[in-house]
């Protein structure tokens, strides 16, 4: 019979070749504790100012985002990941999340309910950025969003508990850069007041930007590019397009933000990239402390805006207005001055569990399980077998109190209580040693 020829496996990668993607990274140790620690807090404050939680899908329909954020925007033109399912549905990760809360505020018919509908959220957000200081392809953000009202306060609440947020992560010299870019009425003559503006320079303009100028002129104005800086200094200024009822608004959250002593720096060049803002626009910036100026421009740690016309974008029948926006987490994770935030079920364990034999192995879970209900966290080592291996590793993670179950002890059900300073020991009954340890430990 003739011997079937031996295919020779497909070729593999190698394990170093397959590190995680361009832009994204492992959360491990510490950082793992400053990520949690840092969400803890802000869903604690958010819950104090009346805060409900939400979690959307990490993927969406991509219409959601493609229909509100705006076809000619660096998000939908490059940044989008999308994917087409084996269903042959068409669906995006989310790059933000605000119009994902807008989503599910209409699809479970939020609008029967109390209004505003205040909602908090944390998750990770995917944008294809050029990775660079803090900037990353996956990054985490958590998010405040206020829906159902178009009243000032709102704005201000948003902005307010940010700030709080800020400020408990240990940021300082904050400051808020706000703007307002007016309802739709406002929008459109600004829009034709910077496209007259601009095309007065297009010979500076290269095609991407002409292209902006006829699509989107306001996001001329968030260009970094060196040449065009000039020319963005002298362009009108949205404020100067504001209807009264739009002058009349942002001139209330000013107000507020005085009286709550929030620095603010009105910066008519933000305009934020998103099409859906309307009227206030914010981000929160950190100033280089006076004694240790940066060559970097400072980084946005939070940012968004009101967004009145969003729900409409969605498909909505009647506009629902609505003001949010985010914080980057990253940032604040990898910011050097900030405070890191622990998680409140992180206790540094101050016992480590020795068993010694294949008895006592048996019943250590059962101990372990005890402390635990005691809230007594327990380091061990369970996969070893030896006495002086075990002690080694308890000394090496500075551990003060070790706890040895032998095989006397299973029998007696008890076990040493050591004190590692020391080497003194005792022993203790199993039933007594929670109270045992909260003893000793509290010494
Ligand atoms: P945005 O949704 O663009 O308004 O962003 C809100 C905040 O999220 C920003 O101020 C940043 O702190 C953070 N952020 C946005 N994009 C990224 C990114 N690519 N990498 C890390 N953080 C980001």
């Amino acid at each position: 019979m003739p011997r079937k020829k031996e295919s020779k496996p497909p070729s593999r990668a190698k394990i170093e070749d397959l590190k995680t993607p361009k832009g994204m990274h492992d959360i491990i140790g510490d950082d793992y504790f400053s990520y949690q620690g840092f969400i803890e807090k802000a869903q604690e404050i958010a819950l104090y100012y009346g805060f409900s939680p939400i979690e959307t899908p990490i993927l969406e329909k991509g219409e959601i985002f493609t229909r509100t954020i705006g076809d000619f925007t660096e998000i939908i033109q490059k940044e989008m990941y999308t994917l087409r399912t084996k269903g042959g549905d068409k669906l995006a990760m989310r790059p933000e999340g605000t119009a994902s809360v807008m989503r599910a505020y209409v699809e479970h018919g939020m609008r029967t309910l109390p209004q505003p509908v205040m909602l908090f959220y944390s998750g990770p957000f995917f944008r294809h950025e050029n990775p660079q200081r803090g900037r990353l392809r996956e990054f985490r953000q958590f998010g405040l969003e206020v829906i159902g009202t178009d009243k000032s306060i709102a704005d201000v609440i948003v902005i307010k508990v940010f700030s709080t947020i800020l400020e408990e992560a240990g940021m300082s010299n904050l400051c808020v850069d706000i703007n307002s870019l007016g309802d739709k009425e406002c929008r459109s003559a600004y829009k034709k007041a910077l496209t007259a503006y601009f095309r007065k320079y297009v010979g500076s303009l290269n095609t991407h930007e002409k292209e902006l100028l006829r699509y989107n002129p306001l996001r001329l104005l968030d260009s970094k590019r060196g040449e065009l800086q000039e020319i963005i200094e002298e362009a009108p200024e949205s404020v100067d397009s504001l209807n009264a009822a739009s002058k009349q608004h942002f001139k209330e959250v000013l107000e507020y933000l005085d009286s709550l002593d929030i620095a603010y720096n009105i910066n008519s060049r933000l305009v934020r990239g998103l099409d859906y803002y309307s009227r206030t626009a914010f981000e929160f910036i950190e100033n280089p402390a006076d004694d240790n100026p940066s060559d970097e421009p400072p980084l946005a740690l939070g940012g968004g805006g009101r967004y009145d016309y969003l729900a409409k974008a969605l498909g909505a029948r009647k506009d629902i207005p609505g003001v949010g926006g985010a914080i980057g987490i990253d940032r604040i994770i990898m910011h050097d001055t900030g405070k890191k935030l622990r998680p409140r079920i992180l206790k540094k364990p101050k016992v480590f569990f020795i068993q010694l034999g294949f008895e006592a192995k048996l019943k250590s879970l059962g101990v372990i399980e005890i402390l635990r209900k005691a809230h007594l966290p327990v380091k061990q080592s369970l996969g070893k077998d030896s006495l002086t291996v075990q002690l080694g590793i308890a000394e090496k993670t500075e551990i003060p109190w070790v706890i040895i179950l032998g095989q006397k002890e299973v029998i007696e059900d008890s076990v040493i209580v050591r004190n590692m300073s020391d080497r003194s020991q005792k022993t203790v009954l199993i039933k007594d040693l929670p109270d045992y340890i909260k003893q000793v430990i509290a010494k």
